[in-house]
């Protein structure tokens, strides 16, 4: 059986473009908070594909919703209106208190739609194009050009520079930074309540707080880009409640269709009242009824199953344990996070970590070079948390 994965993973290096470094492991099945590889060796799995299996896996009551979708419409384009779209956006204004939404295919396709609104909105006030955007350094919004030009990363955009121009760069929680980059020109800010891939850094109450009302003073757009934190992984459905405070335009992507390629991005009335109208944005794919039945079954079993529930207790229980972690070996500076998105910050770098963890039955994944990030399924119990901290302890060791 160890040969039959590795002839898999031949083939895949003789077919598939060179873009990731994959780990030596073919997966092929899930059962709750476990993956299985080809082998039927299994893993606990505490990077939920990147933060989007928030349900766990094999949840029977997404997989009929989804099987019965198949068999009724899988596809209609954005010409016609389609019921399960029709519902997932009414309950995505519910759980957001956002008026309006869009339905794309990616986290990246979200953030593009969502600065196309935002520019948009400035055109319409002074018919000039030469608005800019202020985005975070350490950011990450996604790999297609408009994301990747205001994602904080410049070796993810070394290569593919022009990006799409206008944009400037101040630090997370430095107000000061994001004044210092403000003018006449600026039309939105863009900015993860809580940093991902940049290394897991929640925004501080108080920066979040001035940005709004810097906002508010100059007609500036807030768009937060809750595409990894949110959907519940802090607690709070998207982690801007937690701070309450409101953007003008929010993606969400990861955890939406738990798995269904499906993002959005949302507005208030008054964005949408003075941004894009009929013909100024579309997509074939996005908001297609398989990918919207699933974004309606999520948001039920999200509400039946009290996921946000689950969230708030067991993550007290993961802190206090990563915490007693983190006081043991010398080489994990601090941890931080918020909910169910944690970071454990070393100071050496963690491929290794992860390797060993990986042959030990425990799959998790970096923030950076030498941060270990925790972004298990949502469902996760305090066992599983225990589980994965008696492994973790034990690759460290
Ligand atoms: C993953 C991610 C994206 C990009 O989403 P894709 O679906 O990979 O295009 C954008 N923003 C944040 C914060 C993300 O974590």
């Amino acid at each position: 059986m160890a040969e039959l994965m590795q002839r898999y993973i031949e083939k895949a290096e003789n077919a598939l473009l060179h873009t990731y470094n994959r780990y030596q492991v073919v997966l092929e099945k899930g059962d709750g908070v476990y993956l299985y590889d080809m082998e039927g060796k299994r893993y606990l799995d505490f990077a939920a594909g990147i933060a989007v299996f928030a349900l766990g896996y094999g949840n029977q009551a997404y997989n009929d919703a989804l099987k019965g979708q198949i068999d009724r419409l899988i596809h209609t384009s954005n010409y016609y209106y389609n019921a399960p779209a029709i519902e997932a956006a009414k309950k995505l204004k519910e759980v957001s208190g956002m008026d309006r939404v869009f339905f794309t295919n990616s986290g990246a396709e979200a953030v593009e739609g969502a600065i196309k609104a935002a520019r948009k909105y400035a055109f319409l006030k002074d018919n000039s194009t030469d608005h800019e955007i202020i985005a975070m350094e350490h950011s990450f919004h996604g790999r297609t050009m408009g994301a990747l030009s205001v994602t904080g990363t410049p070796k993810y955009r070394e290569a593919f520079e022009p990006g799409i121009g206008n944009i400037r760069f101040a630090h997370m929680n430095d107000f000061d930074s994001v004044l210092a980059c403000t003018n006449e020109k600026t039309c939105a800010i863009i900015l993860e309540t809580v940093q991902g891939e940049g290394g897991i850094y929640p925004a501080q109450k108080e920066f979040l707080e001035k940005i709004r009302a810097l906002c508010d003073e100059r007609d500036i757009l807030l768009i937060l880009d809750e595409i990894q934190c949110g959907m519940g992984r802090t607690g709070h459905m998207f982690a801007w409640q937690k701070y309450g405070v409101k953007p003008d335009i929010m993606t969400t992507a990861k955890a939406l269709g738990c798995g269904v390629p499906v993002g959005a991005f949302l507005m208030t009335e008054k964005v949408g009242a003075n941004s894009l109208k009929a013909g100024d944005h579309g997509t074939t794919y996005g908001g297609n009824p398989l990918a919207c039945a699933a974004v309606c079954k999520v948001l039920d079993l999200f509400e039946k199953n009290h996921i946000i529930e689950n969230v708030r207790s067991v993550s007290a229980y993961l802190e206090e344990k990563l915490d007693l972690l983190a006081a043991k070996y010398d080489c994990i500076q601090t941890r931080r996070g918020s909910g169910l998105m944690q970071g454990l910050a070393f100071s050496m770098p963690v491929g290794p970590v992860i390797e060993k963890a990986l042959d030990a039955g425990l799959i998790l994944i970096n923030a950076g070079t030498n941060i270990i990030r925790f972004v298990p399924p949502l469902v996760i119990d305090r066992q599983n948390v225990d589980e994965m901290i008696a492994i973790l302890d034990r690759c460290l060791s």
